[in-house]
């Protein structure tokens, strides 16, 4: 098969990105590490500017009967608690079902998955891309464009990880809880705090963010982990007591918020790979997914003839900067003062006072509608 592009990594990213390219005309072949459907790491939070591009890209939303989450409840380890309506609100999804439904359209609209799948490689040659994998037919092939949408953690080959400064560890399990469908809450414990919201079926999603040098000392065992840190917040330890799993836990190491390189060596990256939103925000997968339609845009003018390489890269910078600065900005500051007990008693306060504090900050953290394919794409040139 000769490809116009590949797009390493399937998650919300990839997969978007991948679904725009093959929707324009253009042979896509995306590589995914793991096989679908699989559980990631995530709160599952949607934001509400997403849905509109979920529904253009053919994900059914609103006839999935998925939570619509409204309200947010704060608490914090001494009983202090905030509650409130999010200005903008969110649906509750899994990963598990999310991603595979796009994967199933990609596949439909005849992109090629290769999932079960690592990059291992990439080289830049006179008339594009290489790219190497561990598939026993596709181990190499080339491409006109490549885009890396490989996650918080990038490959080896990539050499950037800096594993120097500790980050945060995510865990996340489905439970059954007895909370509103409506209400997504937040729980903060020494070192982390806990998220927890409806996703589809009935079931709800826990996930927390954890300070990796706690999870060290802990030697990662999860269960001790839960009972001296999380515990300390008594919702959080009824919680745990209480609601039944549904799923096992997974994990993920090496969360960090830096900015981070926009593209290398021919390669644009995307979603978290570009730069990671802190979650309390509920934020990165409209992140994910608006990173996605900006890449795949200038991508497209790109594989036109449009515009050059260069350019490719230099307007793609231009305008992910432009979309996602401010509430970068705005969020890592709520990630700081969640991560001191102190300033987060004061926060909580100040949102009691105070609540139009708390829907400004919500406002400042979240963008507007994801501007649909076929809307975005300009050249800096013009
Ligand atoms: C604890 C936690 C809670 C969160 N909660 C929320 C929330 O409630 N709401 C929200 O909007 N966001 C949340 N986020 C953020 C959200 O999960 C991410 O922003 C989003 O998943 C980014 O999508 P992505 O496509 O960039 O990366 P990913 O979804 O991570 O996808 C990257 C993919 O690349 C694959 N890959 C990696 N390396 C290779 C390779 N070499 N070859 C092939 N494939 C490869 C991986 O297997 C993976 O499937 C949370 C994050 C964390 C850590």
């Amino acid at each position: 098969m000769k490809a116009d592009a590949a797009i390493l990594g399937g998650g919300l990213a990839g997969l978007t990105a991948a679904i725009i390219l093959q929707r324009s005309g253009y042979q896509t072949i995306l590589v995914e590490k793991k096989v679908y459907p699989f559980h990631k790491v995530c709160g599952e939070y949607l934001s509400l500017e997403s849905e509109p591009l979920l529904r253009w890209l053919g994900i059914p939303t609103r006839q999935m009967d998925l939570p619509v989450l409204r309200k947010l409840r704060i608490t914090e380890p001494s009983g202090l608690s905030f509650q409130g309506n999010l200005p903008l609100g969110g649906i509750g999804i899994s990963r598990y079902l999310l991603d595979y439904e796009l994967k199933k359209i990609l596949e439909k609209e005849g992109g090629l998955v290769l999932d079960g799948t690592s990059a291992t490689g990439i080289t830049q040659t006179e008339e594009g891309i290489e790219i190497r994998t561990n598939h026993p037919q596709y181990d190499r092939f080339g491409v006109r464009l490549a885009l890396g949408a490989f996650g918080r953690n990038k490959p080896g080959f990539l050499q950037e990880e800096d594993r120097q400064r500790s980050g945060f560890i995510g865990v996340k399990r489905h439970v059954k809880a007895d909370i509103p469908a409506d209400r997504i809450e937040l729980h903060h414990f020494p070192g982390g705090y806990c998220g927890i919201s409806a996703i589809e079926n009935g079931a709800y999603c826990l996930c927390y963010l954890l300070d990796e040098g706690i999870s060290k000392e802990q030697k990662g065992n999860l269960e001790e982990i839960e009972r001296r840190y999380l515990f300390q917040n008594p919702v959080l330890a009824r919680y745990l007591a209480e609601f039944e799993p549904l799923t096992g836990r997974v994990s993920t190491a090496g969360v960090m918020f830096r900015p981070r390189p926009l593209s290398r060596d021919g390669l644009l990256f995307l979603g978290d790979s570009a730069g990671m939103i802190p979650p309390l925000a509920g934020n990165g997968m409209s992140m994910a997914l608006h990173s996605a339609v900006l890449a795949a845009e200038i991508s497209g003018l790109y594989l036109s003839g449009q515009i050059t390489l260069k350019q490719w890269a230099k307007d793609y910078e231009k305008q992910w900067k432009s979309a996602f600065s401010i509430r970068l900005r705005m969020a890592g500051n709520l990630q700081h003062i969640m991560e001191n007990p102190n300033f987060t008693r004061l926060t909580l306060r100040s949102f009691r006072l105070f609540p139009a504090l708390f829907s400004l900050s919500a406002r400042l953290t979240h963008g507007s509608n994801i501007p649909l394919p076929g809307s975005t794409a300009k050249t800096g040139n013009k």
